[in-house]
């Protein structure tokens, strides 16, 4: 074990647990209800243009899929790096539920549905509704950001159910099965992030783009920029201080050595 990861300190989970009380239930109830009534209405602006460019459709609809996998790395990444439980609205609603995540990884599969995807779908909120209400729907080219737009919000929403059922440990057959054929975030796959210090393997949706984005470094390099000009320590919140540190003197000296993820 490297001499960062022995450094790591968390919240308690109970503390974490406390921050979910009844204005960010009522605050998850209403962003699934405007959400589904926002999503209702982008699919009517452009259905009938469906079936005019099928293939079209279909092109958009699969580029929304892999862009819904990057933004879940995206969002999951910053919530984890940056920020604190401490902060007001963002810090419990949005920061919380990772922290949690880290120090009780089934405590997931507790949650219902309000308190599964509620979070996604208030992020999801602006964009369908600006995509409905200000994209022309006469060409093609309307057709293709209402389709991308409809696609990546509908499996942003998906994510957090997907990233609960890759948690589970008896998840419904038909989701077993398109685990096992990497339609759906498996499990086994999503385990590397969950690995401490919980610095890699960000994406949550399907997982595809884990392995590239680890790869080239995409996320200790955008770490590297915000440290840079911030001065902030990435998941200083997460991790503790001391921890924190060691992560970022060891990645200066061996990049990749302190968040690879250690086998077995
Ligand atoms: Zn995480
Ligand atoms: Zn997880």
């Amino acid at each position: 074990m490297s001499q960062a990861r022995s450094q790591i300190q968390q919240r308690a989970g109970s503390a974490l647990r406390e921050g979910y009380g009844p204005a960010v239930r009522r605050f998850e109830i209403a962003s699934i209800a405007v959400f589904a009534a926002a999503m209702a209405w982008l699919l009517l602006r452009f259905l009938t243009q469906v079936l005019e460019f099928p293939f079209l459709t279909a092109s958009a609809f699969m580029l929304g899929f892999v862009a819904a996998d990057f933004t879940s790395g995206m969002v999951h990444w910053l919530a984890d790096t940056w920020g604190s439980v401490d902060l007001p609205f963002v810090g419990r609603a949005l920061i919380r539920p990772f922290r949690e995540h880290h120090v009780d990884p089934k405590a997931i599969t507790r949650h219902d549905f309000i308190e599964t995807n509620g979070n996604n779908c208030f992020i999801c909120l602006a964009p369908v509704t600006l995509t409905a209400a200000f994209v022309s729907f006469d060409g093609w080219q309307g057709l293709f950001v209402g389709v991308l737009v409809f696609s990546l919000c509908l499996w942003i929403f998906c994510t957090n159910q997907f990233h609960k059922w890759a948690h589970s440990d008896d998840p419904p057959a038909v989701v077993a099965f398109l685990q096992r054929v990497s339609l759906v975030l498996p499990r086994d796959h999503h385990s590397v992030h969950h690995t401490a210090p919980f610095a890699t393997y960000y994406c949550i949706t399907v997982g595809w783009l884990n392995e590239p984005l680890h790869r080239i470094g995409f996320f200790r390099g955008l770490e590297r920029v915000i440290s840079a000009t911030t001065g902030m320590l990435p998941r200083e919140d997460d991790i503790g201080r001391d921890a924190a540190e060691a992560i970022v003197e060891e990645e200066q000296i061996c990049p990749g050595n302190a968040t690879n993820p250690e086998p077995g």
